[in-house]
């Protein structure tokens, strides 16, 4: 019937419950909403077989403590016969903690640890996403693959670890330029990229592009060094250049080589004639 007969030490540790606030309640109260309410219906389906859910897995599940604080359980449920009698028992456990963990590490392997900015793992997975958001709506988005110009001077004159802090800044300047819909990356050394929404035309960028160039260029106050790099950078649009998503990637950098080789301290779009010219 869903009512609670017995109510371990454990349990009033985890819930707040004394054992004689709960027993002979309905067991629904330890469960937040929308679970709650629809609690009933499901020990109705599970009494009739009607329960689709696998009994020999934990279930995970929001619990409610008597504070109203909500937490992550797993629990596991078993029915024993006693008499004519079908009770059930479940085990829970509190795992807010694993979870959190969880959450931290699926952080680590979506984040470049020295920026905080995307690394490649969630650079891809973002790409793909845009990709299918692309073809749904038919719009279109663009790569802008940027790379700092004479960054190996920079390390070798002032070290690795003011190098670093290069890195960081240039980071934060391109989180300022760009809007927050825009994924920006750091897909290793002095490789960043921006996954971009663009309205109609990739040119739309060109006024970004020259002032990324620009915020690059100037100098950066670094630990009372000022010290100067800059950039180039390469664009490719979906689904103009291609609908590939590796092929749109390459594309951006060949138009990053491109503008490397043109004399740095510009961008490129990716075009046919991109190839041509190499
Ligand atoms: P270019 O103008 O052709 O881009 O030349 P560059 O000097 O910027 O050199 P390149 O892009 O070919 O290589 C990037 C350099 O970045 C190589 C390495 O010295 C440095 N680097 C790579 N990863 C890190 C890092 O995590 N921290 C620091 N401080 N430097 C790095
Ligand atoms: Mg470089």
């Amino acid at each position: 019937k869903g009512i609670i007969e017995y109510f371990n030490p454990g349990e009033e540790e985890i819930f707040g419950y004394k054992s004689y606030e709960v027993v002979g309640k309905n067991v629904s109260l330890l469960m937040p909403e929308p679970n709650r309410s629809a609690h009933d219906r499901y020990l109705d389906d599970f009494k009739l077989g009607k329960s689709s859910r696998d009994q020999s897995q934990p279930l995970e599940q929001l619990a409610i403590r008597k504070n109203g604080e909500t937490f992550s359980a797993e629990i596991s449920l078993n029915t024993i016969k006693i008499g004519d009698e079908i009770k059930i028992t479940g085990v829970l456990r509190d795992i807010t903690e694993r979870k959190l963990k969880e959450a931290q590490i699926e952080k680590l392997a979506m984040t470049d640890s020295l920026t905080g900015l995307a690394n490649r793992n969630q650079f891809n997975q973002r790409i793909e996403e845009m990709k299918n958001q692309a073809k749904r709506f038919k719009s279109i988005f663009c790569l802008m693959a940027i790379d700092l110009d004479k960054f190996k001077p920079v390390n070798d004159t002032y070290g690795h670890q003011i190098g670093d802090l290069v890195l960081q800044k240039v980071a934060e300047i391109l989180t300022e330029n760009c809007r927050e819909t825009d994924t920006i990356a750091r897909l290793g050394g002095d490789e960043f990229s921006i996954i971009l929404h663009v309205a109609e035309d990739p040119k739309e960028l060109n006024v970004l592009a020259e002032r990324i160039i620009e915020k690059l260029s100037g100098r950066l106050i670094i630990e009372n060094h000022s010290i100067q790099i800059g950039a180039s950078i390469g664009i490719s649009c979906y689904p103009n250049n291609t609908t590939d998503t590796n092929e749109l990637q390459k594309m951006a950098d060949q138009a990053l080589y491109l503008a490397k080789n043109e004399g740095r301290h510009t961008y490129r779009h990716y075009q046919l004639e991109t190839i041509k010219s190499q």
